[in-house]
């Protein structure tokens, strides 16, 4: 069954991995196997999921993997990744950028303070692609995407193009209205102009905020829960005398106790047990519940 259906993918021009580490594929570095299929345009990226449709064949999406954690047996369906191969950046007029989906968020803050564009500054240094930071609405430092993203061009579920403005986009805190098996192909950015001197200058600001703060020298998936109204998870977790507290190769980072960090050998296990576990402990101190931010997807899922 799925020998015919990589063959028609193959055929559509899409790249077909078999087997995968999602290990290799996802900022946690934790993840078994799983089959990516990598279109190279709109286009294709299209016909697959019209592929995928006709075989009756759920999927997932992949981005850069930075707000995933992905099971140790692997994902059984396919993954669609909107990788490099789909990362294209062009100016569209004097303050509006397209971007294809795969871009990384940084490249295009950076592309955009090349064309002394200002507003997009907080997205530097989130390590995200475009793609995933709409169906995130990814932010920081008093920025997100729904004060930027101007339209997106979205693949439904039977591989139909789509349009979608900002106020179809739906925007809330970490949400937007993308569905699972919806696919974001390009984005529609709106800035303002601004120079480019103090636009560079803000972005390494905030580049040295997160050094200083997070603990990027471990793979993570960044803040692993969502800010609970009027509190901050790091600090409820901090609170609660959990900074450092290990389960396996998963632990609590030290230096921000949002982030739960993979010190060598963390698997999902030792991941999901941990949360589950901040998750108790707050709620038996605090009695308030941390939502997850980021996405477990996979096998028991
Ligand atoms: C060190 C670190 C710091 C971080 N800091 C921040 C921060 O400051 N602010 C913040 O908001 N986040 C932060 N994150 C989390 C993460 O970078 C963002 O959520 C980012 O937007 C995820 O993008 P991605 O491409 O990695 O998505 P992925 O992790 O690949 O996927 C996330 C979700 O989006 C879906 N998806 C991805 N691409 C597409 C697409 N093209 N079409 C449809 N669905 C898609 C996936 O199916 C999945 O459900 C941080 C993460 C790390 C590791």
């Amino acid at each position: 069954m799925k020998k015919l259906l990589f063959q028609q993918l193959t055929d559509s021009g899409c790249i077909v991995l078999t087997d995968e580490k999602m290990a290799e594929h996802t900022s946690f570095r934790i993840g078994g196997a799983a089959d990516l299929i990598i279109p190279n345009s709109v286009e294709q990226l299209a016909a697959a999921v019209k592929i995928m449709k006709k075989h009756e064949m759920p999927y997932h999406v992949l981005g850069k993997g930075s707000n995933l954690l992905v099971s140790d047996d692997g994902i059984e369906e396919p993954v669609i990744w909107i990788s490099s191969e789909m990362s294209d950046v062009a100016l569209l007029d004097d303050h509006c950028i397209e971007t294809l989906g795969g871009a990384r968020l940084s490249y295009v803050a950076e592309f955009a303070a090349k064309n002394s564009l200002t507003g997009m500054e907080f997205a530097y240094g989130i390590p995200g692609s475009i793609g995933g930071a709409v169906v995130m609405n990814a932010g920081a430092y008093g920025g997100e995407m729904a004060g930027i993203v101007k339209k997106a061009t979205v693949i439904d579920e039977n591989g139909e193009l789509m349009l979608l403005t900002n106020d179809d986009l739906d925007f809330s805190y970490r949400h937007s209205s993308i569905r699972d098996g919806m696919v974001v192909a390009s984005v529609e950015i709106e800035l303002q102009h601004g120079d480019e001197d103090q636009i560079r200058s803000y972005m390494q600001e905030l580049q040295k905020r997160r050094v200083d703060k997070q603990p990027l020298q471990y793979p993570s998936a960044g803040s692993v829960f969502k800010r609970p109204e009027g509190f901050f998870a790091g600090k409820l977790i901090e609170d609660a005398g959990l900074k450092g507290y290990q389960i396996g190769g998963a632990a609590v980072s030290e230096k921000h106790a949002g982030f739960i960090i993979n010190k060598g050998d963390a698997t999902c296990a030792d991941v999901l047990d941990l949360i589950r576990f901040i998750q108790n402990t707050v709620k038996e101190k605090f009695g308030i519940l941390l939502e997850c931010e980021i996405r477990h997807i996979g096998r028991g899922a």
